[in-house]
């Protein structure tokens, strides 16, 4: 039987080449290791160095191979750069901290606009918690961060997350009802992210905040917004600053 050199048939691995196959547990695992005297792009600074500092072994998983669960094991290069000191190459098919390649987190991606996480995670043989994440990256990177500009009136509120005992908190733009952020937990640490992305000059233009009067966040919002009216109930909000429509339920 004919040889194959495998990069050649599988390919996609820029800068490696495999220099083992073998099956373990009806696992594929491919071990890649570099190309030897390539110089590579710093994550850093996006410069190029040929210096390398050291090597990481590192487990990543790549589209499955004539259908069996396929993993690569390979020495991740950490580059010596003159600049910004030890960095982690750049490469084109695997991102930083990815435990997946590229074309595998497109093709889960993909098919979570169709299928459910649990049946993606089945069809991949991923963790549902790894598929969640991949396409959540993906919608992220699809919608791109929201545009905070000339919001005035927030709405800030608590929700159940879906069959977890725990709680999130919604900001709304109380004028357009375009959620703006969502995060973890109702605390007013926990909100704090939300003031730090809309900035010194975004906090300033805040008129006024609709809240619970039972909720956390009051502190929080006057540190950042010392300016803005705090409202504890929507219909005040829609008296003085003529908002209109009823306080919307949020279901996660
Ligand atoms: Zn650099």
């Amino acid at each position: 039987m004919a040889r194959i050199e495998i990069d050649e048939v599988l390919g996609g691995w820029e800068g490696y080449e495999a220099v083992a196959v073998r099956r373990n547990r009806g696992m594929l695992e491919i071990e890649l290791d570099p190309l030897a005297g390539r110089p590579g792009i710093c994550t850093g600074c996006g410069q190029e160095v040929t210096a390398v500092h050291g090597y990481e072994r590192r487990r990543v998983r790549d589209l499955p191979v004539l259908d069996a669960p396929t993993s690569l094991l390979l020495r991740r290069r950490r580059l010596a750069c003159p600049r910004c000191g030890p960095k982690l190459e750049r490469l084109s098919w695997l991102a930083r901290y990815a435990r997946v390649t590229q074309r595998l987190a497109d093709n889960v991606a993909q098919l979570c606009t169709a299928m459910t996480i649990k049946q993606v995670a089945q069809h991949y043989r991923l963790g549902w918690d790894a598929v969640r994440d991949l396409d959540r990256g993906y919608l992220q990177r699809a919608v791109g961060p929201v545009d905070l500009h000339g919001v005035t009136r927030l709405v800030m509120d608590e929700f159940a997350l879906h069959n977890v005992q725990k709680l999130a908190t919604v900001i709304t733009d109380a004028v357009t009802r375009r959620v703006l952020w969502v995060g973890k937990g109702r605390s007013r640490e926990d909100v704090r992210p939300f003031f730090e992305l809309l900035g010194a000059d975004g906090c300033k233009a805040i008129e006024a905040v609709a809240m619970d009067m039972n909720s956390a966040y009051e502190p929080e919002v006057r540190r950042h917004c010392p300016q803005a009216r705090i409202v504890y109930d929507l219909f005040h909000l829609v008296a003085k600053y003529g908002v209109r429509g009823n306080r919307a339920r949020i279901r996660a």
